[in-house]
C-alpha cells in the first residue's frame, strides 16, 4: 500500500499538495471544494496551473478527492435530492479540471424510506450524474460505511447491488475504509476476517475496482455502527490489525489514506504514517 493522508486545503487546493509533500505523503486526498457547501466556484487557470506544478513537485502516486458531506443520493424525493445530484456533477467537474482520477462518495442514507427504496434512489442518482458527465474520465469511488443510522453501504451487499444495477459500472470504483468495516461488524482485525471480506468483495464486485483504502483505527468497539476515527494503534482495531492489511500483496500499489484526528501542524499524520511503514 502507498501511504498518505487527507490534507487540509486552507488557502486553496495547491496548499493540500504542498502540505502533503512537506510531511512525506505518497498519496493525498483532499476536498475539491468546501465540504459543507453544495457548490463552489470553478478553479481559475492560475489555480489549475499551480496545482499541476505542486503535484509534479511532490511526485505523488495518487491524488484524489472526497466529496462534500451534504450530498445524499439515497433519499427518494427529498428536498435535497436535486441539490445532491447537481453537487456531485459539480464535484466531478472540479475533479476533472484538477486531473483527479476519482472522487470518494458515501452511497447515501435512506432517511427512513427503507433500504430497497434507498438503494433504488442511489442507482437513479448515479445514473443521472454519470449521464450528465458522460465524457468525464473521473470515476466515483463508493465508500463502505459504518452503517450508522439509515446510511447504506455498511454491508457489501449494498455496494454490490449498486455496481450491478448502475448502467455504467465502469465509471464506479470502491474506497474501503478500515474503521467503517470494523464498526459495521466485519472482523477485519483478524487475517481470516480480512481475507473473508476481501474474497467476498472480489466475488461480488471485483477487487480491480478498489481504487483506495482509508486507513483509520476506530474509537468505537467492533460492530458499534458508530463512525469515530482514531489514530493507528490508538483505537479498538489496534496496530496489529494493520499488519495484514497493509501487507496484502493484492494492494501493493493501492493508495492507503489516513483520515485520523490531526492538529494544524499535522504531526499526528507523520506519526501515523511512520507506524504504518514500520509494519511493512
Ligand atoms: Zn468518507
Ligand atoms: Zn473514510
Amino acid at each position: 500500500m502507498i501511504f498518505g493522508a487527507h490534507m487540509p486545503t486552507r488557502g486553496g487546493v495547491p496548499f493540500a499538495l504542498r502540505e502533503g509533500h512537506r510531511i512525506g505523503c505518497g498519496v493525498v486526498q483532499l476536498f475539491a471544494k468546501n465540504n459543507l457547501q453544495w457548490t463552489g466556484q470553478p478553479y481559475s487557470e492560475e489555480v489549475i496551473t499551480e496545482f499541476a506544478k505542486e503535484r509534479a513537485t511532490g511526485a505523488f502516486a495518487a491524488v484524489f478527492a472526497h466529496t462534500g458531506y451534504l450530498i445524499n443520493l439515497g433519499a427518494p424525493g427529498g428536498p435535497n435530492r436535486q441539490k445532491s445530484v447537481d453537487s456531485l456533477i459539480h464535484e466531478l467537474q472540479l475533479a476533472e479540471s484538477l486531473a483527479l482520477p476519482f472522487i470518494v462518495l458515501h452511497p447515501g442514507s435512506h432517511l427512513g424510506k427503507g433500504e430497497t427504496r434507498g438503494l433504488r434512489a442511489i442507482v437513479e442518482g448515479l445514473d443521472e450524474v454519470i449521464d450528465a458527465t458522460a465524457s468525464s474520465p473521473v470515476r466515483i469511488a463508493l465508500e463502505n460505511t459504518a452503517g450508522q443510522g439509515s446510511s447504506l453501504g455498511g454491508q457489501l451487499a449494498h455496494l454490490s447491488e449498486l455496481f450491478h444495477r448502475v448502467r455504467k459500472p465502469e465509471r464506479l470504483g470502491l474506497c474501503f475504509d478500515t474503521a467503517h468495516f470494523f464498526e459495521a461488524g466485519h472482523p477485519i482485525h483478524t487475517p481470516e476476517g480480512w481475507n473473508q471480506i476481501m474474497s467476498e468483495a472480489d466475488k461480488a464486485i471485483g477487487l480491480n475496482y478498489v481504487l483506495a483504502f482509508h486507513l483509520n483505527d476506530s474509537k468505537t468497539p467492533f460492530g458499534s455502527k458508530v463512525d469515530r476515527h482514531a489514530g493507528i494503534g490508538e483505537g479498538h482495531l489496534g496496530l496489529e490489525a494493520f499488519r495484514h492489511i497493509v501487507n496484502d500483496p493484492r494492494f501493493k500499489h493501492v493508495p492507503g489514506c489516513l483520515e485520523t484526528p490531526k492538529s494544524a501542524d499535522l504531526h499526528e499524520d507523520v506519526e501515523n504514517m511512520a507506524r504504518l511503514r514500520s509494519l511493512l
